[in-house]
C-alpha cells in the first residue's frame, strides 16, 4: 500500500537538475569540472571522473552552469497555471549546501528566481482571466529550524528571542498553523515587499547564516481563493515554494539497514519528504504531495569534481524519485 502511494506521488513529480557554475575561488584553484552538459537539451546529464563518462542520468530537463533564472522559469511557468486552475503545488529546491538552492528559489534582486517570478506569472495570469474569474492571493513565509516553525513576516522574531512558538494544526482537509501571518497581495510591488521582509528575516536569524541556511528548511506557501465569475463556483489550492535545508545533514545510514525493496520508501521518507515521519514539514505538505496535486523538484548540484560523492548521491536519489 506504502509502495503504491509512492509510485502515486512518483508520476505526479518533475524533476530538474541544475548545476551551478564554478565560483571564482573554485577557478582560481585550478577546479576539475566533473560533467557533461552535451545532452543537457535531451535531459541527459553524463558525470564523469578522470576525463571519461561514468554515468548518464535523465529528468525532465537539465540545466548546466550558463542557464539564466528567465530560462529556468520558463520550464516552471505549467506550475503557475495549474495553482490558479485550483491544483496545489509543491515546488522545492533539493541538494547540498553551496549548489544554489537559494539562488533557484529566491535568487537575487537582478536574477530573480522561482518564487518571484512564479507568482509575477500568477498575476500576469490572472490579469487574463480577470473576466471570468477573481482571484485573492496571500502569501505566509516561514522557517522550519529544528523543528521549530517561525514565522518571517513577523518582525524580530528571531530564534532565540522569545518568538512564539507555531504549531501545526489538523483544519478540514489540510493543515493549519494558527496565528501565522497571511499577507494579502494585490501585486508585484506588495509581492516583492513580502518576499524581502521573508529573506531579511532569515538572513539576520543567526550569527552564522550559512550554518543556519544549511540547516533550516525556508517555506513561502501561497494561497489562491478563486471564484468564477459565470457559474459562483469556488477553488482553493496552495502554492509551496521550498528551500529545503542542505541534503548533506540528512543521515544516509538508514537507508543501508532495510531490507531489499524498502529501501526506496525509506530514502524517499528520509530524504526528498525531509525525514517524512514526525516531522514539521511532513504534516504542513502533506495535502500538496499526492493525489491530484503536481511537484517540481530541483535537484542542485555542484561542477566541482571535489564535489562529485554528494553529486552522485543527490542524482541517484534525484533519478529514483522520478
Ligand atoms: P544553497 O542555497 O544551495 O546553499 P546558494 O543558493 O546560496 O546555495 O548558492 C551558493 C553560491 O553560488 C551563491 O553565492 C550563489 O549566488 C551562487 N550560485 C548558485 N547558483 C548559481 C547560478 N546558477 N549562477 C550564478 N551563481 C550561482
Ligand atoms: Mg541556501
Amino acid at each position: 500500500e506504502l509502495y503504491n502511494k509512492v509510485l502515486e506521488l512518483r508520476g505526479n513529480i518533475r524533476v530538474f537538475c541544475r548545476c551551478r557554475p564554478l565560483n571564482a575561488e573554485e577557478i582560481k584553484g585550478g577546479a576539475t569540472v566533473a560533467l557533461d552538459f552535451d545532452s543537457s537539451k535531451d535531459g541527459e546529464l553524463t558525470v564523469m571522473s578522470n576525463g571519461s563518462s561514468k554515468k548518464t542520468f535523465k529528468f525532465d530537463a537539465v540545466f548546466g552552469p550558463q542557464v539564466e533564472q528567465a530560462d529556468i522559469f520558463e520550464d516552471t511557468i505549467p506550475f503557475a497555471t495549474s495553482v490558479l486552475d485550483g491544483y496545489n503545488v509543491c515546488i522545492f529546491a533539493y541538494g547540498q549546501t553551496g549548489t544554489g538552492k537559494t539562488f533557484t528559489m529566491e535568487g537575487t534582486e537582478e536574477a530573480r528566481g522561482v518564487n518571484f517570478r512564479t507568482l509575477e506569472k500568477m498575476f500576469d495570469i490572472i490579469k487574463e482571466r480577470q473576466t471570468l474569474y477573481s482571484y485573492e492571493i496571500s502569501v505566509s513565509v516561514l522557517e522550519v529550524y529544528n523543528e521549530q516553525i517561525r514565522d518571517l513576516l513577523v518582525s524580530g522574531n528571531h530564534p532565540g528571542m522569545s518568538a512564539r512558538r507555531l504549531e501545526i494544526r489538523q483544519a478540514g482537509e489540510g493543515m493549519h498553523i494558527p496565528g501565522l501571518v497571511e499577507a494579502h497581495v494585490n501585486n508585484m510591488t506588495e509581492v516583492w515587499e513580502v518576499l524581502q521582509t521573508g529573506s531579511n528575516a532569515r538572513a539576520v536569524s543567526s550569527t552564522n547564516a550559512n550554518e543556519h541556511s544549511s540547516r533550516s528548511h525556508c517555506i513561502h506557501c501561497v494561497m489562491v481563493k478563486g471564484e468564477n465569475l459565470l457559474n459562483g463556483e469556488h477553488t482553493r489550492s496552495k502554492l509551496w515554494l521550498v528551500d529545503l535545508a542542505g541534503s548533506e545533514r540528512v543521515a544516509k545510514t538508514e537507508v543501508q539497514v532495510y531490507p531489499n525493496g524498502s529501501w526506496f520508501i525509506v530514502n524517499i521518507e528520509d530524504q526528498l519528504f525531509f525525514t517524512i515521519r514526525n516531522s514539521k514539514l511532513t504534516h504542513l505538505l502533506q495535502d500538496s504531495l499526492g493525489g491530484d496535486s503536481k511537484a517540481l523538484m530541483f535537484v542542485q548540484i555542484s561542477p566541482n569534481e571535489n564535489d562529485l560523492s554528494e553529486t552522485i548521491c543527490s542524482l541517484n536519489f534525484a533519478s529514483r524519485v522520478r
